[in-house]
């Protein structure tokens, strides 16, 4: 029984927004019944997308309805709202929400009040002012960035297998992934995999024909997995012909070439930018304080330093790691602590409705695993250390443990298994992309907007 009616607005339906409002709707089974709590979850997307797959989704291992989980199935007792907070006026305990219905009606943003307010709107890429980054680079958080790239991957062997011209034929095998974490290793490792086998059915294209770099401004990648296992990964992706930069810094990708701090000069149609993230700018339009990062200050109970009811955890907020044993440490953005994070936050906002005691959030970093490519992988879990094929199926056992949802680990399973079986998928859906364009062609309109990846621009 709570003390008075509550509304709960949950914005962001990713990692913490979905597992909060599940643990939430778990939780207040019977006063959402009666009607004496309503959750809102405001998200851009009608579904969750499990990011850790992306990279297998990327390779084609995994299809891109099984990455992501439908909100309104799983929270069927919340309202979905699919738009975006673009405000958070706290003090009022309103926040302006802007949807595709207000986007159409021209009326501007609309006001929902609330009670509670969970703020989980996560990151976004961290880019630099680089010349050509943001008309040549390509992102690599959404299901739309990871299916559009495994395309144009395969669109550019399409076309260095098709032209007469040197030139492009080295620009379009050409593949440059700027940085060395979690995203970029494990999206390099998989489709440059996923490259390798599909280059036998090109009569014309070796995989030693192609290019693959991954530069990193710091001297050691995928800190995730410890020092050991980090350098193990450099070995293993040079064994696999990859040319991994440390040190070294993207410096311009204008005209469609990469220029690296090392003096290197790649003519290039792809730059894959996963040089870390950035809390969502959203953050920033409210009255929530925020640390020189721009994350939320939270408490180690997830709620917001010095306001009471607004709660958030994830890759927004600054929640204090005390678990680190050295004051002023914060927990690392990644999946491990959001979902656990979203689990305590859930249970504070049930104990602060029925007026009882906070519980802190305390988690110590269990490791981590990394998937680089087919069979490939690497491992640092509780102090074990595991390369190749065990950790690679370390990495796919524990995802598939952890995905939302038994249908979602039914489905991945089944397709795992089928792919086993049969062989590997190489057909690329890039004209999904622009499904109008046939149809503007034969009713002698033209076509919207130019064929996707074009060779010369030309159509
Ligand atoms: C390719 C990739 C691989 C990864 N692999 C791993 C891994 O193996 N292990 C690991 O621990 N971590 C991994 N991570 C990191 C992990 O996915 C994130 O740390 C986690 O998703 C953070 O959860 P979150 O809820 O804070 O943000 P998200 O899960 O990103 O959710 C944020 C949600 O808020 C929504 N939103 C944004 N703006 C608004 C707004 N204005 N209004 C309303 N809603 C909004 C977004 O659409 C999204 O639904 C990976 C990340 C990527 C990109």
């Amino acid at each position: 029984m709570v003390k008075e009616r509550a509304r709960i607005l949950v914005v962001g339906g990713g990692y913490v927004g979905m597992y909060t409002a599940l643990r939430l709707q778990r939780r207040l089974k019977r006063e959402l019944e009666r009607g004496e709590v309503e959750i809102t979850v405001v998200t851009p997307d009608p579904y969750m997308t499990y990011q850790p797959f992306l990279p297998e989704a990327a390779a084609g291992a995994i299809s891109p309805r099984h990455v992501v989980v439908p909100l309104r199935r799983v929270l069927d007792r919340c309202r979905i709202v699919i738009g975006e907070a673009t405000a958070v006026d706290h003090a009022k305990r309103t926040a302006t929400i802007t949807t595709l219905a207000t986007e159409e009606e021209g009326t501007g943003g609309q006001q929902l009040t609330y009670d509670e307010l969970v703020l989980a709107p996560g990151s976004v890429s961290r880019t630099l002012p680089i010349p050509g980054l943001a008309d040549h680079g390509i992102g690599f958080k959404t299901v739309e960035e990871a299916i559009g790239l495994r395309n144009h991957v395969i669109e550019q062997m399409d076309i260095a297998s098709s032209t007469r011209d040197p030139a492009i034929r080295d620009a379009a095998l050409t593949f440059v992934f700027v940085g060395g974490g979690f995203a970029g290793v494990e999206a390099l490792g998989e489709l440059e995999d996923m490259a390798r086998y599909a280059a036998r059915y090109y009569h014309n294209i070796r995989p030693e024909d192609m290019k693959w770099i991954l530069v990193e401004a710091s001297d050691r990648i995928l800190p995730e997995v410890g020092e050991e296992m980090g350098r193990y990964t450099v070995t293993e992706l040079r064994r696999r012909n990859i040319d991994v930069r440390l040190q070294t810094r993207l410096e311009s990708c204008a005209d469609r070439v990469a220029v690296l701090s090392d003096g290197a000069r790649f003519p290039t149609r792809t730059v894959v930018w996963t040089a870390g993230v950035k809390p969502h700018p959203v953050l920033a339009a409210t009255d929530l304080p925020r640390n020189d990062r721009g994350r939320l200050r939270c408490t180690a109970e997830l709620s917001v330093e010095g306001a009471t009811h607004a709660w958030a955890a994830g890759d927004a907020a600054a929640v204090p790691d005390v678990t680190a044993g050295e004051p002023g440490r914060e927990c690392a953005p990644n999946a491990q602590h959001a979902l656990r994070q979203a689990k305590v936050l859930a249970d504070n906002i049930v104990h602060t409705l029925r007026d009882e005691p906070l519980r802190t959030y305390e988690h110590a970093y269990a490791g981590s695993v990394a998937s680089l490519g087919l069979h490939k992988g690497v491992a640092h879990v509780y102090g074990r250390k595991l390369k190749g094929y065990p950790a690679w199926f370390m990495h796919r056992a524990y995802h598939l443990s952890r995905v939302p949802t038994f249908n979602r680990k039914a489905r991945v399973l089944a397709e795992w298994t089928l792919a086993g079986l049969f062989k590997r998928e190489i057909v690329s859906l890039g004209s999904l992309e622009h499904p109008r364009a046939e149809f503007e062609l034969a009713a002698g309109g033209k076509p919207s907007q130019d064929p996707p990846h074009n060779p010369k621009g030309s159509s």
